[in-house]
């Protein structure tokens, strides 16, 4: 293990564009549930049902009261592989983190340029008179049980900018997360189990383009031949440990 982070630290250390590429993992050390993990929440949801955007439009009680349980997500707080992922932007290092969260807690943590391919939690959309709101101005209320509104019309379809399944993703965003993998020359994944698209395409294009190649996850997952370094074990105790040592090869 100590040879597979000094081996990433020493990619790090001379990489001059790096991606880091995020899912549901990186976020489980700050209490939110993840959803094909062993505590994964599809086990207890059906997604068609309460996650898709047709289930949003027959029930939009039904979605709320899912992301009830994921309460914590909403009030998280960063952990401490958020905080290295942005140290390593300030260092000059990472260019551009692509994630597929919605829990915003990236750019909390102060990384900057963050691409979110499953859009985030932070703007709400009337679905029936187009009148938006930011998540700040139901947050204390949810906290309480209860669920959006819209202030103007009563409308109880009030939908998060988050992707839905059933949504296309935001186009601009893909297409930016592609030539991001096109061109880095080090592309890091942390917390995903590779298995949605287009985090199962995102890896290969970096590899194509001549990226060097690592990941972090709690598991192992299908896509693991193609990286040059592979760490089983939780984030939060890699990613500073990683950081630590590009500051000793800095030096
Ligand atoms: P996933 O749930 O499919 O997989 C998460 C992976 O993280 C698993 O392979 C698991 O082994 C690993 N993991 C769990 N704890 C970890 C830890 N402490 N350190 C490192 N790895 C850890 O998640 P996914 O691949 O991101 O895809 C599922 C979809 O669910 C995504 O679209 C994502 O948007 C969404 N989601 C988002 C959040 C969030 O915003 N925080 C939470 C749950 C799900
Ligand atoms: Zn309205």
């Amino acid at each position: 293990m100590e040879e597979e982070i000094r081996k990433a630290a020493e990619i790090l250390a001379k990489s001059k564009h790096a991606v880091v590429f995020t899912g549901a993992g990186i976020s489980a050390e700050s209490g939110i549930p993840t959803f094909r993990g062993k505590d994964g929440l599809w086990k207890k949801y059906d997604p068609e049902e309460v996650a898709s955007i047709s289930g949003f439009k027959r029930n939009p009680r039904a979605f709320w009261e899912f992301s009830m349980e994921l309460k914590d997500k909403l009030f998280a707080e960063p952990n401490p592989a958020h905080y290295a992922i942005a140290e390593l932007e300030r260092m000059g290092i990472v260019k551009a983190v692509i994630t597929q969260n919605i829990d915003m807690l990236h750019q909390r943590a102060g990384s900057r340029r963050v691409l979110e391919l499953h859009g985030s939690m932070d703007k709400l959309d009337c679905l029936d008179c187009h009148e938006t709101y930011d998540w700040s101005e139901f947050a204390e209320d949810f906290k309480k049980g209860e669920i959006p509104r819209c202030r103007k019309c009563g409308s109880y379809y009030v939908k998060p900018r988050a992707v839905l399944f059933g949504e296309p993703l935001p186009q601009r965003t893909l297409f930016e997360a592609i030539e991001e993998a096109k061109r880095c020359d080090a592309f890091m994944v942390v917390g995903s189990s590779l298995v949605v698209y287009p985090a199962a395409e995102l890896p290969y294009i970096a590899k194509k383009s001549g990226a060097k190649m690592i990941i972090v996850n709690a598991e192992p997952t299908m896509a693991d031949p193609i990286f040059d370094v592979k760490i089983i074990g939780n984030a939060g105790e890699i990613l500073p440990k990683i950081v630590e040592e590009v500051k000793k090869l800095r030096r």
